[in-house]
């Protein structure tokens, strides 16, 4: 079959892969603890459900507007001020399906062929991709120290005259790191300066714990929402457990959104009518879910790193936020590709490969799941990795005897 080079180049996301994979094996009866998911157990928030069934129920679903039905956006216009002191314009937002097609439109409008787009190692699996496909050059910054707070200096290292944007994404997936004030208005003051773009994928920005608070970068510009370099990326699935409704958005100038507009409205004319409605409930409606969100991810956080500090040789970042965590495991494994694998394979357990991230010898685990599913699947990858464990476990309801240690 021939197809373009482009298309061959770009991976398929693994992360999706690693769901169908699972699914897979849960449809055959087998016991999988899912380490991998990266969307919460909580319900869709009855305000969604029910402005959805309202506009279902008029029979009238019809194609909206490209940048979004204009109630939704006013809740959007809304929600930046809630939440980021700033007053924008309904022009100023796109709605698009899911931060996914948000990040690639902005990516798409911005990047000519050969620019630079600087991503911060460990990274979310599909921005190199999303950058390559608009023709772009993924520039990544590994923090030098092999942690996962990213430096300014290395960041001005990798900067170049084709530097074009550079994409923040704190809390972060897949650390579950919160990035210091300090950094984000280092690179909002430096970007705004230079004229590069600063994409800030704000997706998981209230499901942060200790306490914490998450810097909010519009705090760091001088420049009015029209002259700004920063775009905000935004969507329902991550707080209000909504990632089937594939609704997100961007916060940009006037100028980048009716960009961002024509290029959705020539591929996907405009989201779905109904899930547009449906978010627009969960943002008008009671908020109350996302803490108790928040509440259920802070304790599993802290049991999955009670179980993780109880295992010999596995070193963790403690999380300040998000569903994820990035153990290194490479006194068990250099290769975390191959150590995802015999983990499935051996323990049934689905875990993420470092390597998607950028992050080689770790593993991405989520504590999105249940309590369960946390201490079961550590106990497991215990089990298949650290000798001094016993050599016995039952999965499901079979016993398993470990023989390759
Ligand atoms: N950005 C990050 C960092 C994510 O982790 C995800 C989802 N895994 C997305 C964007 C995309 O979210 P959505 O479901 O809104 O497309």
């Amino acid at each position: 079959m021939s197809v373009s080079q482009l298309a061959k180049s770009i991976a398929e996301s693994p992360t999706l892969k690693l769901n169908e994979e699972a699914r897979v094996l849960r449809e055959k009866g087998e016991a999988v603890v899912h380490l991998g998911a990266g969307e919460p157990r909580n319900k869709a928030p009855i305000s969604a459900l029910l402005s959805a069934a309202a506009k279902l129920s008029t029979a009238d679903i019809k194609y909206t507007p490209t940048d979004g039905i204009p109630s939704l956006k006013k809740a959007i216009v809304r929600y930046t001020e809630d939440n980021y002191d700033r007053l924008v314009a309904p022009e100023n937002i796109i709605v698009s399906a899911g931060a996914k097609q948000s990040v690639y439109n902005v990516l798409y409008s911005i990047v000519n062929p050969q620019d630079e787009v600087i991503i911060l190692a460990p990274y979310w699996v599909s921005y190199p991709e999303m950058v390559k496909m608009v023709y772009g050059v993924p520039v990544i910054v590994t923090p030098e120290d092999g942690g996962f707070y990213p430096r300014m200096e290395d960041v001005l290292k990798a900067v170049s005259s084709y530097t074009k944007a550079i994409i923040v994404n704190s809390p972060n997936n897949p650390s579950g790191v919160v990035y210091s004030a300090d950094f984000i208005g280092q690179i909002v003051d430096f970007c705004e300066k230079k004229g590069i773009y600063v994409i800030m994928d704000d997706i998981y920005h209230k499901l942060v714990f200790d306490g914490k608070t998450v810097p909010n970068c519009f705090k760091y510009t001088s420049k009015d929402t029209e002259s700004t370099h920063v775009v905000v990326i935004n969507g329902v699935s991550k707080l209000y457990g909504m990632t089937g409704f594939r609704i997100g958005w961007a916060v940009a100038s006037r100028e980048l959104v009716s960009i961002m507009a024509n290029v959705q409205g020539q591929i996907t004319s405009c989201t779905a009518g109904l899930l547009q409605a449906a978010a627009e409930g969960a943002l008008t409606g009671l908020q109350s879910a996302i803490e108790s969100l928040r509440m259920t991810l802070e304790n599993n956080r802290n049991v999955m790193m009670q179980e993780l500090n109880s295992f010999k040789g596995v070193q963790c970042t403690k999380p300040n936020g998000t569903y994820y965590c990035l153990p290194d495991f490479r006194a068990y494994s250099q290769k975390s590709v191959e150590l995802s694998q015999l983990l499935l394979k051996k323990a049934l357990v689905v875990t993420v490969p470092g390597k998607e991230f950028g992050m080689e010898g770790h593993l991405r685990l989520s504590y999105a799941g249940s309590i369960k599913d946390i201490t079961d699947g550590i106990a497991r990858i215990k089990w298949a990795l650290d000798p001094s464990s016993p050599n016995e476990i039952y999965i499901g309801d079979r016993k398993l005897v470990r023989d390759w240690l």
